[in-house]
């Protein structure tokens, strides 16, 4: 008995809280199955890893600030055929964060272009990189006041730290010039250092107006898109899949494309 406290007691030192709770239960069910001390040591470390893993995904997941909890086992290919499953399936093995490179996810409201990027970013939390979500209207602001107030670059140092970094919804609002050179020194500074995973409902050649300067727009592109994987999602809005199989939407109207507010809308 005496040996037991002890063992716990070094556990609790050792910070194996897990193990700690657990050992006792475990030592008498090792006893009874005549488990050799080897297998216990297996079940009582293995207790203890698994809730750590646990403990570390949830706390990078806070982290990342990502808006929902979608997988890429969630996202539904056969919806949306003008996505190359293979070419996800690839991104999904995250070698495009080894090269620091880009993915550029382009498409009209409610074809999964946030779902996409929030599974390949919870993938990223999975093999350890860490990861930061931000609406690109939130972003842009928060450098823009940054810049304003001279301390761009420590601010900077929160959307360069992350490995991977989400910027959601570009070109659902304008963002005027100073925010477009604060947008521009991010991405530079993230050139060739880190990922972007950027959702996009305007194609590049719209980027000049979204950002008020066509030649700050062809710089930010530039690095952007020199180290890039860029997926054009065409096809029908997964949310309004059901309203339009309840017959809210007219056969015609169901083709027709949908009001570009609908994502700023969906998801404030
Ligand atoms: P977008 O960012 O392109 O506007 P979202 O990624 O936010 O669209 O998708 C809208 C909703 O529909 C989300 O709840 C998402 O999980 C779901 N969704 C979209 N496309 C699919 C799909 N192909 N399979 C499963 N769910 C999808
Ligand atoms: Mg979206």
């Amino acid at each position: 008995m005496i040996a037991v406290a002890k063992a716990r007691q070094y556990l609790e030192e050792l910070k194996l809280t897990q193990a700690a709770e657990v050992m006792e239960s475990r030592l008498e069910a090792a006893a009874q199955k005549e488990l050799p001390y080897a297998e216990f040591l297996v079940d009582l470390l293995g207790i203890e890893a698994r809730a750590r893993r646990e403990r570390y995904l949830t706390t990078r997941t806070r982290l990342a600030h990502l808006p929902f909890h979608k997988t890429l086992e969630e996202f539904d290919f056969a919806f949306q055929p003008s996505i190359d499953e293979r070419q996800v399936r690839e991104l999904g093995t995250l070698a495009f964060v080894g090269d620091a490179a880009n993915v550029v996810l382009l498409g009209p409201p409610g074809v999964g272009k946030t779902h996409l990027a929030v599974a390949l970013g919870l993938r990223a939390i999975e093999q350890g990189y860490g990861v930061y979500f931000a609406r690109a209207h939130g972003l842009v602001e928060d450098l823009r006041r940054a810049q304003a107030e001279h301390r761009l670059d420590r601010r900077l140092r929160v959307y360069l730290a992350p490995k991977v970094l989400i910027v959601d919804e570009f070109g659902v609002w304008p963002c005027g010039r100073e925010g477009a050179t604060a947008l521009f020194a991010l991405v530079s500074a993230r050139y060739e250092r880190g990922s972007i995973i950027l959702t996009s409902n305007k194609g590049f050649a719209e980027w000049g107006e979204v950002l008020g300067d066509e030649v700050v727009a062809t710089a930010i592109l530039d690095r952007l898109l020199h180290h890039s994987h860029i997926l054009n999602v065409r096809g029908e809005s997964y949310r309004l899949r059901e309203k339009r199989r309840a017959g809210l939407f007219g056969r015609a109207a169901g083709r027709s494309p949908e009001p570009a507010t609908e994502s700023a809308r969906e998801e404030r």
